[in-house]
């Protein structure tokens, strides 16, 4: 059996989180399961190699900013193998190119186009774990790519995907997923599973929890993956394709701006309903419309927060 274990950069922030992480794969291990280690640039990594290279230049080359870029995940996942090592545990670090990770050559925001995993397979039937550096790929030019800001999610369910993996966990710094950001909206509620059309629906829509062009992987390629918390050891968010009887008719709202969706099944036919609520407060909306299984409502940004809060206890509450 193999786990596809993802870390954010939250779940890797300081050096004793990175511990935490190791010695969470290493208690998969022994539970008998093969590991390959995901990992996302520590806490902020990223961030600052870019306010680095735009303190250089107004106008980074794109090929350079990937170049930059990708050296935050390169640096996590050899800390993580020395940190396994340290435990007792074989490790490699592989970078994307090293992982057979390639990619079209849209730098900044490429694709996978073929996922090999050469030397993943052969680390693994040796008894290694592969850490592999999330975010990044390399192009039929030879030159390093990264996939898009928070590309790392990508990265493990493409993995997970090539490698046919029994289990894809993402680690992250919240519990699981929830029916909306639980930072702005204190009643939202952890949810034990969620469908993957829904949950993609609602990273268009602006929830930042799991990256949308990794959803379109899970979807495309039929992977089940989990959301969970490195620090709290619940189960969090099994997102999977669910059948329409265990499919919820409400999913969860999402923002983005003053924008607030509403996603599932029965979602396109709550908008009056949703407008009513508003209306009722004296929160006027701008504009509105309903699609497929999802609906929007859109405020002046400065009044979305509590919108959202009277959206939610209008559909979510119990
Ligand atoms: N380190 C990259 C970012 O900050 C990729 C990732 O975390 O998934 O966007
Ligand atoms: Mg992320």
């Amino acid at each position: 059996m193999l786990t596809i274990q993802k870390f954010g950069g939250s779940s890797l922030a300081d050096v004793e989180k990175l511990c935490r992480a190791a010695q969470l794969c290493i208690n998969e291990r022994q539970r008998g399961r093969d590991v390959v280690m995901v990992v996302s640039a520590m806490g902020g990594a990223t961030d600052e190699l870019l306010a680095l290279a735009y303190s250089v230049s107004a106008a980074p080359e794109k090929r350079e900013l990937d170049a930059l870029m990708s050296t935050g995940e390169c640096a996590s996942a050899a800390l993580c193998a020395i940190a396994l090592e340290s435990l007792g545990q074989r490790a490699l670090s592989l970078s994307g190119w090293q992982s057979g990770i390639f990619t079209d050559a849209l730098h900044g925001e490429a694709r996978i186009r073929t996922l090999t995993a050469g030397r993943i397979r052969s680390a693994l039937a040796a008894g290694i774990v592969p850490v592999v550096s999330g975010f990044q790929g390399i192009d039929s030019y030879g030159d390093v790519t990264t996939l898009g800001r928070g590309g790392s999610d990508t990265t493990a369910v493409a993995l997970a995907a090539a490698l046919r993996a029994d289990d894809c966990d993402i680690y992250t710094d919240v519990a699981g997923i929830a029916t909306a950001d639980p930072r702005l909206v204190p009643s939202a509620r952890l949810l034990a599973q969620t469908d993957t059309r829904d949950m993609l629906r609602l990273s268009y829509a602006g929830a930042q929890v799991l990256y949308a062009p990794s959803l379109e992987t899970a979807l495309e390629k039929g992977v089940t993956l989990r959301l969970r918390g490195a620090s709290d050891g619940g189960e969090g968010t099994l997102v999977r394709l669910l059948s329409e009887s265990e499919r919820p008719a409400l999913a969860g709202l999402a923002l983005s701006g003053g924008r607030i969706t509403l996603v599932g099944r029965a979602a396109s036919e709550k908008l009056p309903e949703m407008l009513r609520c508003l209306a009722e407060r004296g929160i006027a909306c701008d504009k509105s419309a309903s699609g497929t299984d999802s609906a929007f409502v859109e405020t002046d940004p400065l009044s979305a927060v509590a919108a959202l809060n009277l959206l939610h206890e209008q559909f979510f509450s119990l």
